[in-house]
């Protein structure tokens, strides 16, 4: 449990699947990259149903550092399972996402952070140049450019966990298994601005990776033509936003009878004036 710690500004967010050599190392680094900004941030670690010593890893790095949490799948979910988990616990405003593996460099956070600053909504690393095997970089490859093509979408690199995103975009869209893999393309649905930068990339050093291209091929197919569909159907709701009907002008002037007259009932749903404007959308846009 957190205890005296600040309101978190950033959270990072870490799926992890018996990852235990990986995670001392990890999270040093993170503290090294974060600390001298200066702002408020947790690391929220989502242990997916680890088998090998990552449990207690977990535990002890989060015993030395207040700032550390540890949310714990009861079973194995897989990496999109336990990303939402850490968007649901998440107290930040800004999540960054990294895998466990150190693979990503989170050295790259702080220029994912400034990105943000500019104005996006999610900024996603870009493996300049990816260390892993041949086959993998291939078969990636052709996937992203068949996703892109039947998604309508330019990502450069979705198999790159490494992203910074505003969280309330994040809770807008929907999950589901595989989801990790159209971040991007369902958070542009959703309206938020993304860019992309070069980020580093390391080969991994210890543990098994977990995907091969038979368990990954017609999953994210499958996937793929669903997100396709999620695009032709998707619901903007950019597009609702509450009419402030006491300041809006319009052909009906009739009679304040026919509003919630100032019974008890009205109080809290009846006339926000100032709540209104807060909460309409960023005004009109999107399709
Ligand atoms: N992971 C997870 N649950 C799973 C599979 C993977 O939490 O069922 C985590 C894993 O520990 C790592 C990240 O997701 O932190 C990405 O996994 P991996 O490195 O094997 O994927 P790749 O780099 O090959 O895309
Ligand atoms: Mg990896």
């Amino acid at each position: 449990m957190t205890h005296t710690v600040a309101i978190p500004e950033i959270s990072v967010v870490i799926p992890v699947y018996n990852e235990e050599e990986s995670l001392p190392l990890l999270a040093a680094e993170i503290h090294g990259a974060l600390r001298p900004l200066g702002r408020p941030y947790e690391v929220i670690y989502v242990d997916d149903g680890s088998t090998d010593g990552t449990p207690g890893v977990l535990l002890e790095l989060a015993r030395e550092d207040p700032a550390t949490r540890v949310i714990r799948q009861r079973r194995n979910s897989g990496q999109t399972a336990a990303l939402d988990a850490g968007f649901r616990f998440a107290r930040g405003a800004v999540v960054v996402t990294l895998d466990a593996d150190l693979q990503n460099d989170p050295a790259d956070i702080p220029r994912l952070l400034a990105a943000m600053d500019d104005g996006y909504d999610v900024v996603s690393g870009v493996r300049a140049r990816r260390r892993d095997t041949w086959v993998r970089k291939a078969s990636s490859r052709i996937a992203n450019g068949v996703r892109n093509r039947l998604t309508h979408d330019k990502v450069t690199d979705v198999g790159c966990t490494l992203r910074a995103c505003r969280i309330e975009p994040l809770r807008g869209i929907p999950m589901f298994t595989g989801m990790h893999r159209f971040l991007p393309t369902l958070l542009a649905m959703a309206g938020a601005r993304k860019t992309e930068i070069p980020v580093n990339h390391r080969p991994r050093l210890h543990g098994q990776p977990k995907y091969n291209i038979s368990n990954r091929l017609w999953r994210a197919l499958a996937d793929l033509f669903a997100v396709r569909w999620m695009r032709k159907r998707w619901i903007d709701r950019r597009l609702s936003e509450e009419i402030d009907v006491w300041h809006t002008r319009s052909g009906s002037s009739s009679d304040s009878s026919a509003r919630p007259s100032s019974s008890a009932a009205s109080s809290s749903s009846g006339s926000p004036p100032s709540a209104a404007s807060g909460a309409s959308s960023r005004g009109p846009s999107g399709t």
